[in-house]
């Protein structure tokens, strides 16, 4: 039987890190993301997806139809002006704020245009352009060289939702031309149409543009960070006794999320059922808990096709005989 070692050099697997608003909404937790980010970074490829900061968008959808939008654009700069003092020096903080200057004069522009149709995706998408800089200045900071990526050039909107065929297309052309050292931040919830007007996923979006990514990149896992330790069978705060998974079947998290009982995003379940991608819920207040991993039931054949053309591509022989379950579900 073939002999699988384990080396000591860094891997070049992908995987999409998603951290929610909580994640990232406030300096304590901004510097508990960094650490996570940078100990993956040490151990694979991430392609990190990130929302709005905690609240934001729900500030934004309220200036939609403000009378004042003002008073909520000057809410909206002291929130991350105010983070960006707590976590970045003098010379990076500089360039955000320069950065969110730009993005605030366009949003203010933007309220007072009339209604064109896009009028209010451009304005809720602005969370999540605000919070993907802070989140690069900060790793790039560290040590670790970062860019914030606009993900509307690559996530297409059609009439009926995402185009999910170009928007893997043109994912997978940028994912070819980043440099392996540049580790990306991508905005969630974020895209445009073919027009290349501004377009947006629907409330807790970042969960699929990360799933979108986790397909086209190939990733090997789609961490989903967030402020609990996993999926339990009722909220743990509430329920006395609520029983934490360690494992779920990534049918049945998506079925049960349809019923709304999981809280993600309906469609982001679709790319990684198809992609055959573990998802694991992570708690950031915990990372060294297990969180509950949600695996696809056809896994084993991923496994084994993927592990096989690892052996082939090492000039291996792979000696063992596929089985009858990975042929019959086409991974051979
Ligand atoms: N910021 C957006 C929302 O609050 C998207 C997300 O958080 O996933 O709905
Ligand atoms: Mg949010």
């Amino acid at each position: 039987m073939q002999r699988v070692t384990f080396g000591s050099m860094p891997s070049s697997f992908v995987k999409v890190l998603k951290f929610g608003g909580s994640s990232v909404g406030s300096a304590e937790s901004l510097a508990r993301v960094a650490s996570i980010i940078r100990g993956e970074a040490a151990a694979c490829r991430p392609v990190v997806v990130v929302s709005a900061l905690a609240g934001v968008t729900d500030l934004l959808v309220s200036l939609i139809d403000s009378k004042d939008p003002e008073t909520i654009i000057a809410r909206l700069a002291k929130r991350h002006i105010e983070l960006a003092e707590a976590v970045l020096d003098g010379r990076r903080r500089y360039s955000y704020l320069r950065t969110i200057g730009g993005i605030l004069d366009g949003l203010r522009e933007r309220c007072q245009l009339p209604d064109n149709g896009f009028r209010s995706a451009s304005i809720l998408a602005t969370g999540e352009l605000l919070s993907a800089p802070l989140v690069a200045g900060l790793l790039t900071q560290e040590g670790v060289v970062a860019q914030a990526i606009d993900a509307r050039r690559l996530v297409v909107t059609g009439p009926k939702g995402v185009d999910r065929i170009q928007t893997r297309q043109r994912i997978r052309a940028w994912f070819e031309d980043l440099s392996r050292f540049v580790l990306p931040i991508v905005t969630g919830f974020v895209a445009s149409d073919e027009e290349g007007n501004t377009s947006v996923l629907g409330r807790g979006g970042s969960d699929y543009t990360a799933s979108l990514f986790a397909e086209a990149v190939e990733a090997a896992k789609f961490d989903r960070w967030t402020d609990v330790d996993g999926l339990y069978t009722a909220d743990p705060n509430k329920v006395k006794g609520a029983g934490k998974f360690l494992f779920l079947l990534l049918e049945d998290a998506s079925s049960w999320n349809e019923s709304s009982a999981l809280g993600m995003h309906t469609e982001a379940f679709v790319p990684v059922l198809e992609a055959c991608i573990p998802v694991h819920v992570r708690s950031t207040r915990f990372p060294q808990g297990d969180g509950t991993l949600i695996l696809p039931r056809l896994l084993p054949g991923r496994i084994e096709r993927d592990s096989r053309r690892q052996l082939a591509h090492a000039n291996h022989t792979p000696q063992i005989a596929p089985t009858t379950e990975a042929r019959i579900n086409g991974f051979q």
